[in-house]
């Protein structure tokens, strides 16, 4: 079962205005071959599928572990594209289909996600171009070896999609979310690296990092890196999954330092608290009354 905890899993800025072309290019990062929803659905999956947990428990407590991690992630892309949607007001659209918002054009081949709905701007299950997200983006094929080589890869495809979004958008909010998704994605690629060599002996050193990128080319990644973070695995559970010490243990494969377990979850940030969109009648049902109707209930729960 799953514990909620009412924060993002890292501190992000809501950004300063409304930037709809940064929104379309994050969005890729929810619902395509290799978002945050295929890496999240691959895992729990897998673990739901997962046999001989006792005798296996180190791997089956890797592989739960990180589709929770992978949860809080869902939940950061779904925060980033609704802050970068924030304020953005839907103009129309032009004669070859890109949308208008306030000055900005949004290629329609780029984000039919957000608009193609009507006025309603936020994050959907869907890639870039609005196709939804599909099961079938996931791997669960049983033997242990071969998924745990899928999540290698899957989690460097979606390290290589990160990079793509990045280049797409100069938005430092956004760029900020992809620099902490970038390292922790590293973080993950590294733990299933370490789990197949513990079984195969293949020494995985010479493949990683995938791609291989220094830390100028992604400046938002350095305070992550600074603080640690790529050296770290959190456990994201009150009692369980302590077995995650068996593989992320030791040195990490770069040289950088020690791989360290930490019990629980980040500190993490505050949630947005978004503007309403009146001109999509959003909330809309007498605004005022439920801000009072809640401020009631609320004195109520208290006293
Ligand atoms: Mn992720
Ligand atoms: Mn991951």
């Amino acid at each position: 079962m799953f514990l909620r905890i009412d924060r993002l899993q890292v501190e992000m800025p809501l950004p300063k205005e409304a930037d709809p072309v940064a929104a379309a290019a994050v969005q890729e990062l929810m619902g395509g071959r290799f978002g945050e929803m295929t890496t999240l659905n691959t895992y729990m999956y897998q673990s739901f599928n997962f046999r001989q947990r006792e005798k296996l428990r180190p791997y089956y407590a890797l592989i739960a572990n990180i589709a929770t991690e992978e949860l809080g992630h869902i939940e950061l892309v779904a925060a980033a594209v609704n802050g970068l949607m924030n304020g953005a007001e839907p103009k129309g659209s032009t004669s070859n289909g890109d949308a208008v918002f306030q000055g900005h054009f949004v290629p329609g081949a780029m984000m039919k996600a957000h608009v193609a709905p009507g006025p309603f701007s936020g994050i959907m299950a869907a890639d870039s171009l609005g196709r939804p997200w599909q099961g079938d983006y996931i791997f669960n094929s049983g033997n242990l070896i071969l998924d745990l080589l899928h999540n290698f890869f899957l989690e460097n495809g979606a390290r290589t999609a990160k990079l793509r979004a990045y280049q797409l958008t100069t938005n430092p909010a956004a760029r900020r979310m992809l620099g902490y998704l970038f390292t922790r994605g590293g973080v993950h690629a590294h733990a299933y690296a370490l789990a197949l060599e513990q079984l195969t002996g293949v020494d995985m050193k010479k493949m990683l990092p995938i791609p291989n990128l220094q830390p100028e080319q992604i400046p938002e990644s350095r305070p992550f890196l600074e603080e640690g973070w790529h050296r770290r695995l959190y456990r994201f559970s009150t009692s369980d999954y302590d077995e995650v010490r068996m593989i992320w243990q030791g040195d990490a494969l770069d040289g950088s330092g020690p791989l360290e377990v930490r019990d629980g979850p980040p500190e993490g940030g505050p949630q947005f608290d978004l503007d309403a969109a009146p001109e999509a009648f959003i909330p809309d049902y007498h605004p005022q009354e439920i801000l009072e109707m809640a401020q009631k209930l609320y004195q109520k729960a208290k006293g």
